[in-house]
């Protein structure tokens, strides 16, 4: 039985971190997504393909069997929701953490014990949600797509539920981290029926990007 393999990946970080990992597993993508326009890479192995999709949509490309296997956040795995996902591997790789962050004039401690409805912009409605109702506060959550440092800025939010690293974007902007939410890491996600298919093939890859990823971390 021909076992093709596809593998799902977003541009940017997650497809640089994610090529040692998969030279581990002796594959190498031989073209660059940052200047090819193709959307389905080949790799020296004509039995795998790398698609390139946004990286929020890489759960949905899995759930569906449109892709074999894909590494996606655990932020983008939260709002998904992980049906129909194996989850086997917390590969290390994209970290950084969620947090509220507001304008540095705003007093959010006092905000909160006044018992205010607060504004907060996100792209993590559900995690935004689920962080909020933990500690009893009301909020009116505003779905963004991007940018969401712009929104306290503005007028549009008190406070943004957004991604961490360094804190160089938030303090550009004039913002304050104030409420640390979850660390973040992307994890390697597979396809549930494939996972039992194409077992052959996938579990040495799994089994390399294990090892592989326990070794950077
Ligand atoms: P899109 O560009 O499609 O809107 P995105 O901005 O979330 O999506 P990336 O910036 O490539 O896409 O982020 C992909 C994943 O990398 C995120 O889901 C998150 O898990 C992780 N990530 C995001 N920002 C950072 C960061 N500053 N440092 C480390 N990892 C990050
Ligand atoms: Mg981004």
């Amino acid at each position: 039985m021909s076992q093709k393999l596809t593998l799902a990946l977003s541009k940017g970080r997650i497809f640089e971190e994610t090529l040692p990992l998969l030279k581990a597993a002796g594959i190498v993508v031989t073209e660059d997504p940052e200047t090819s326009r193709k959307l389905i890479l080949p790799t020296n192995d004509p039995l795998v393909n790398v698609i390139i999709v946004r990286a929020s949509d890489v759960p949905t490309y899995v759930q569906y069997g449109a892709a074999d296997f894909g590494v996606a956040g655990k932020d983008v795995l939260l709002e998904h929701g992980g049906e129909g996902l194996y989850q086997p591997i917390d590969l290390e790789i994209a970290k950084c953490r969620m947090s509220v962050a507001v304008s540095a004039g705003f007093d959010y401690a006092s905000a909160i014990r006044q018992g205010a409805r607060l504004r907060v912009a996100t792209k993590y409605l559900l995690t935004a949600r689920e962080h909020f109702a933990r500690k009893g506060m009301h909020v009116d959550l505003i779905k963004l797509y991007g940018s969401m440092e712009l929104a306290p800025l503005v007028g549009l939010a008190d406070a943004i539920v957004d991604l961490v690293s360094t804190g160089g974007t938030l303090r550009a902007n004039n913002l304050v981290e104030v409420e640390h939410i979850m660390d973040i890491s992307s994890r390697l996600v597979v396809n549930q029926a494939a996972l039992k298919l194409k077992r052959e093939r996938l579990q040495p890859i799994l089994d390399a990007f294990e090892k592989a990823s326990g070794q950077s971390a």
